[in-house]
């Protein structure tokens, strides 16, 4: 029998890398669990060769469903009736905002279990148990499911591996849409600032938060991270206010990352932005407020202005790279 259905999300010509991780990740538990696992891709005029290099992840089928890109409801309603058609028991996905969208309307279409920012997944009694961390990730919740099961992982928790078992067939499926899934249209569709860096691999971050003052603030951080070789990463506070974006976020509720160095400009160091950074190997923090929690937790704090620090920092960096 089918086990497990995975969500295969592509952007200009390529999968994206976090749904490559999901697949290999639906391979392998479907190997331990004694079944297979599918994958499906939704989209328009997806080519065969772009579908069938999902076979290279370790799944034997591409399912493939004409339908407008970029939507979560089309999706579900395709993955619903490719999962109700052919017996599949799980649904897997990889993180971010269109997995979470597409997970949360397929758990409630099919009645089934939903468990969000995944990071493990594990075969127990011939069923899959999946690991969530909790109360800012000081705790893991284990959820098993009854029936079905929706399991979306937490960004770049699994890891893409080729298998090198060749391309997989794809079978191309029509779906009617429901009416409110063509409510929506895609607009416009075009890439964050910052986007291009994976901030999970950099051995350096500048952090920025509220205390950089205004979006234009960044530019400072940006600086800094460029003097250091490094990328640049964000607090909620200024994700939400839409000065930075959500990939770059750090926390409880965005990325986990342990770098050489983590420069804090302008954090306070809420426990939800800590869990995200605090197994950084350096951490060194800019606040003007002596008493911010951040310094707790800092290697080193320099406590003023960032506006008159940061350039200062930036400046003796470039100076000491050009001596
Ligand atoms: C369920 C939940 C999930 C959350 N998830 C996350 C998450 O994933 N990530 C996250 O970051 N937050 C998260 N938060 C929000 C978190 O609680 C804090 O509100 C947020 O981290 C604060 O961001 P901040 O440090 O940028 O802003 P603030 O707390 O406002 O701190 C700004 C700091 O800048 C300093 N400052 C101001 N001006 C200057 C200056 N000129 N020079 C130097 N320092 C200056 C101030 O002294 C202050 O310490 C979450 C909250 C909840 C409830």
């Amino acid at each position: 029998m089918p086990g497990i259905l995975v969500y295969a999300l592509h952007y200009e010509g390529a999968i994206n890398k976090n749904s490559l991780g999901a697949v290999t990740e639906a391979a392998r538990l479907a190997g331990e669990l004694g079944s297979e696992a599918h994958a499906v891709v939704v989209g328009e005029s997806i080519p065969d060769e772009l579908a069938g290099s999902l076979g290279n992840y370790g799944v034997s089928k591409v399912y493939r469903v004409e339908a407008p890109e970029g939507l979560a409801q089309p999706v579900v309603d395709a993955m619903a009736k490719i999962m109700e058609g052919n017996g599949h028991e799980y649904a897997l996905f990889g993180g971010g905002l269109l997995g979470f969208e597409i997970g949360a309307g397929l758990a409630a279409r099919l009645n089934a279990g939903v468990t969000m920012e995944v990071t493990s997944v594990r075969v127990e009694d011939g069923k899959l148990a999946a690991e969530r961390p909790i109360l800012g990730d000081s705790s893991i919740s284990l959820s098993r499911y009854k029936d079905r099961g929706i399991i979306i992982g937490r960004l770049n928790a699994f890891e893409a591996k080729e298998s090198g078992s060749g391309a997989a067939s794809v079978e191309d499926v029509q779906v009617e849409l429901s009416p409110w899934s063509t409510r929506a249209k895609m607009v416009q569709r075009g890439e964050q600032r910052g986007a291009d860096v994976n901030i999970e691999d950099a051995d350096v971050l500048v952090a920025g938060g509220r205390g950089l003052g205004k979006p234009e603030g960044f530019q400072l951080a940006e600086e800094l991270a460029q003097a250091l070789g490094g990328a640049v990463a964000a607090t909620r506070a200024v994700v939400d206010a839409g000065w930075y974006p959500y990939a770059a976020q750090i926390g409880q509720t965005g990325k986990t990352v342990a770098p050489k160095l983590y420069v804090a400009a302008g954090i306070s160091g809420a426990i939800q932005h800590k869990v995200g950074m605090q197994n950084s190997e350096n951490i060194v923090a800019i606040n003007k407020d002596a008493n911010a929690p951040i310094f707790e937790f800092s290697d080193l704090g320099i406590v003023g202005d960032l506006n008159k620090i940061l350039p200062k920092l930036t400046e003796a960096l470039k100076a000491r790279k050009g001596s």
